[in-house]
């Protein structure tokens, strides 16, 4: 019994060690997939780091600018294992003729000797799952072969990856012959790069910190959003470029705003933002699959300043676009929007030549990535041009957008005296002679396109950016804002 309890003790001061040690609690791993994802190679210029495995202790390594590459290779452990990489390289004049190089490993440092440049009566090592090396000028100084992924810090706190400098550590992600790299860092650390990466630091501070809540809210209620890593460096998640991007108001606003978190009945909130929203935001279930208490519409009488954009498509973009959705509508011949009490799109529909198709919710957005510059912009738009037939109606707009003149049941007859239904284009017979005014489908806009012109940016759901920005010039404090876009919330 008593060897039982000494066990479970022991277990339990293990456990407790091992969470203790290096890697605070609230540390957020971010993947850096704009520039270090999936990657054959990873340059790092600091002059001195500290490399461990996982968040195990670090040791110091000073080797100058390296680049960290997987390697795979099989090797015989010597298993003099030393506290230092210096103490590890000491050993190598012992091996003088063989290829042998410096290990960090789980249990220390060592010395490897490739199995195929000598014979030795040692333990053969074939390298594992996160084995990478450090080379510099193209040859190894070391590599470390763990039981977890590499990870790095650097002696003054930041480090220099590629172009780009990161507060915290990195951890490198093997995959094959291409590795990640995960930022791993403080919560409060991380915003300091986020703040500023969406929104302009000249911009009002009180829209600056609401920017810091809705961000660190966001965090903390989407861990793990990416399995190995908790979110990622982009949009998808939230745009960071670590100290780049980071400013002296920024960092200021993360400071002041420290702790708070944006609460619906107890619960943290799904803190979703976006750049613009042109004037009225949407109930989540309006963008997605379901309804959420406090992601509401709110009309936006303070946003004053949005951008306003224009994309135009051809009839062969369209049906691009639309086939490569596999709506199976063959050729496209007009598009026509539906819309919302506040003048937002509703729904979309795309008349082919073989069917209709209507899109709803994110999909009226979305449905247009085929085309290789992304989605619309916003779903606060009209259409110029195009929604011309429907059914058998053909209606001939002017060039000033009104109907001028509006047909049914119209058809055309061919050389051959073989009648059948228009197409996108059609001849219009003058009534006062026999020439003969052609008319393409759209008549107002580039004949034979279709123009979307819009207003804001985003998806629509929950705090505007350029509303906040407003909000905070009228002056209203950080927690107004949040509590305008965000429905019956509580800061705390
Ligand atoms: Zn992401």
């Amino acid at each position: 019994m008593r060897k039982i309890l000494t066990i479970i003790f022991g277990l339990f001061i293990i456990f407790v060690m091992s969470t203790a040690v290096y890697g605070a609690e609230g540390d957020v791993r971010i993947g850096l997939e704009k520039n270090c994802k999936n990657v054959s190679q990873i340059t790092v210029g600091n002059k001195e780091i500290r490399v461990g495995i996982g968040d195990n202790n670090k040791y110091r390594a000073n080797i100058g600018t390296y680049v960290i590459k997987p390697v795979g290779n099989t090797y015989y452990n010597t298993e003099e294992y030393n506290t230092t990489y210096e103490g590890a390289k000491a050993v190598l004049s012992k091996y003088t003729g063989t290829s042998c190089i410096p290990v960090l490993d789980d249990k220390g440092w060592t010395l490897y000797v490739r199995a195929d440049s000598a014979k030795l009566d040692k333990p053969v090592v074939k390298t594992g799952a996160n084995c990478v090396g450090f080379a510099v000028d193209g040859k190894y100084k070391f590599i470390v072969n763990g039981s977890r992924p590499c990870r790095i810090m650097a002696e003054d706190g930041i480090l220099n990856i590629g172009n780009d400098r990161y507060r915290g550590d990195i951890e490198f992600y093997r995959q094959g012959s291409v590795i990640t790299a995960v930022n791993v860092l403080p919560v409060d650390k991380y915003l300091y790069g986020v703040v500023t990466s969406e929104m302009p630091s000249s911009w009002s501070f009180e829209a600056l910190k609401a920017q810091a809540v809705a961000a660190r809210t966001y965090v903390e209620r989407n861990r793990s959003r990416h399995g190995e890593y908790d979110l990622c460096d982009t949009v998808h998640c939230q745009a960071y470029y670590g100290v780049m991007k980071e400013s002296e108001s920024g960092i200021k606003a993360v400071d002041q705003t420290s702790g708070k978190e944006i609460y619906f009945n107890g619960e943290l909130v799904d803190a979703v933002y976006f750049s613009s929203d042109g004037g009225a935001t949407f109930n989540s279930e309006d963008v997605w699959s379901s309804s959420t208490p406090y992601l509401k519409a709110v009309k936006d009488t303070h946003e004053k300043e949005y951008r306003e954009w224009t994309r135009t498509f051809t009839y062969s973009e369209l049906t691009n676009i639309c086939a490569a959705n596999g709506y199976g509508i063959g050729n496209v011949v007009s598009v026509s929007a539906q819309y919302t009490d506040e003048d937002l799109v509703s729904s979309l529909t795309f008349k082919g030549s073989k069917g209709n198709k209507t899109v709803y919710k994110d999909e009226i957005r979305s449905a247009f990535h085929p085309s290789g510059e992304g989605g619309l912009l916003s779903r606060n738009f009209r259409i110029i041009g195009g929604a011309v037939t429907e059914g058998d109606k053909v209606y001939v707009i002017g060039t000033e957008g009104q109907d001028t003149k509006t047909y049914t049941g119209i058809s055309a007859t061919n050389g051959e005296g073989k009648q059948g239904k228009i197409g996108s284009k059609f001849v219009i017979m003058n009534n006062r002679d026999s020439e003969t005014i052609v008319a393409s489908v759209t008549t107002v806009g580039t004949p034979g396109t279709v123009t979307f012109e819009g207003k804001g940016y985003g998806h629509g759901v929950g705090m505007s950016q350029y509303g906040a920005k407003a909000m905070a010039e009228e002056g209203y404090g950080y927690e107004d804002i949040l509590k305008f876009y965000y429905k019956d919330v509580e800061i705390k």
